[in-house]
């Protein structure tokens, strides 16, 4: 059921997670599917809604600095407390070696834990109200695109998950995800924050994860994601884009930055952006489109966290099941 972000429904919610539910909670990333870190039957649940492969750890959502530091290995507190300075509440989840407490369920037993403080004012009042931090992975069914709005809850997990309706999702795409040494940093999965932000703020070099090695640290990212039913293609040149488009007999979507001229006429135009674009995939799958055409010029190609998407969308780097 869809609930508004009242009090009332707040405090109903946290009661849910105390006694080991799942909750659907707003995010300014994507909506998450929230159990209590403290409810070994919560965080099962998780696994069993989403269909999640048990060796994929989750995001543990806090609503204060404090919250994360005791998640993480004592010698890494004075680096979070710097990185939530500078980004938090925000896109951005941090990647340190774990507390000893922190469930096994949660890491995946990774020694390593990863956390955020989001900026929702939904997602941080039920953190609050239920008194200790929940472990939120995006609230889809495996190979569904992450959900930015309730409906899409519902329509993935089924009209007996509760969701907590904070409206459409600002960002639309999945956290930055960042691994943090003492006095290092590497991109784990691009997002809302770039690797422009973080070196500035920093103060010295940011990697990203390309070595077998790095992708094994972060085991989602090995998975297939965000992928509609119907094929994605990516286009860079809008007449590739076109000639592509007039061989379907079926009606097609076409995803853009600016408005296409000559399209045919049965295909469904929309504009390309973070935001939009999980709406957009799914609005595809609804209309039973045949596929998705997506141009990639120049412009486009220089926003990695969307390009990431897409090209995982696309159904390239990806292997196996998705999240
Ligand atoms: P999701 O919450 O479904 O958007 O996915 C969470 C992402 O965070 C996945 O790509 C995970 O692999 C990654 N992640 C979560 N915990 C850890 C961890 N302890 N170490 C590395 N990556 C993690
Ligand atoms: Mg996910």
């Amino acid at each position: 059921m869809i609930l508004a972000p009242t009090t009332d429904n707040i405090t109903t919610c946290a009661v849910v997670l105390r006694a080991g539910g799942v909750i659907g909670m707003p995010t300014e990333t994507v909506y998450g599917i929230a159990a209590s870190i403290q409810s070994d039957e919560g965080l099962q649940r998780i696994f069993e809604v989403k269909g999640r492969p048990a060796d994929n750890p989750l995001i543990v959502h806090v609503a204060s600095v404090d919250e994360a530091c005791e998640l993480a290995a004592d010698e890494y507190h004075s680096v979070l407390r710097k990185i939530a300075a500078l980004f938090w509440p925000g896109a951005l989840t941090c990647v340190v070696p774990s507390a000893k407490t922190v469930s096994p369920r949660i890491t995946a037993g990774l020694s390593t834990v990863a956390v955020r403080m989001p900026q929702h004012n939904v997602a941080r009042a039920l953190i609050e109200e239920l008194g200790c931090p929940v472990a939120a992975p995006s609230a889809n069914r495996s190979g569904r695109p992450s959900p930015t709005t309730a409906q899409h809850v519902v329509h993935d997990l089924g009209p007996t998950i509760d969701v907590l309706d904070g409206g459409p999702c600002t960002i639309g795409l999945e956290s930055t995800v960042i691994q943090l040494g003492m006095d290092t940093c590497t991109i784990l999965r691009p997002g809302a924050v770039s690797r422009e932000q973080l070196t500035q703020a920093l103060g010295y070099a940011v990697d990203e994860a390309t070595s077998h090695d790095d992708l094994r640290a972060s085991p989602g990212t090995r998975y297939r994601h965000y992928a509609p039913t119907c094929p994605v293609v990516l286009c860079e040149h809008e007449d590739q884009l076109l000639r592509l488009a007039s061989s379907y007999r079926d009606p097609i979507m076409v995803l853009s930055e600016h408005p296409f001229q000559n399209l045919p006429h049965t295909a469904v135009a929309s504009p390309l952006s973070e935001s939009t674009i999980y709406a957009e995939l799914r609005r595809a799958d609804d209309l039973q489109l045949a596929a998705i055409l997506v141009l990639c010029d120049a412009a486009v190609q220089r926003r990695e966290a969307l390009m990431n998407r897409l090209s995982k969308a696309a159904g390239s780097g990806s292997h196996g099941v998705s999240q």
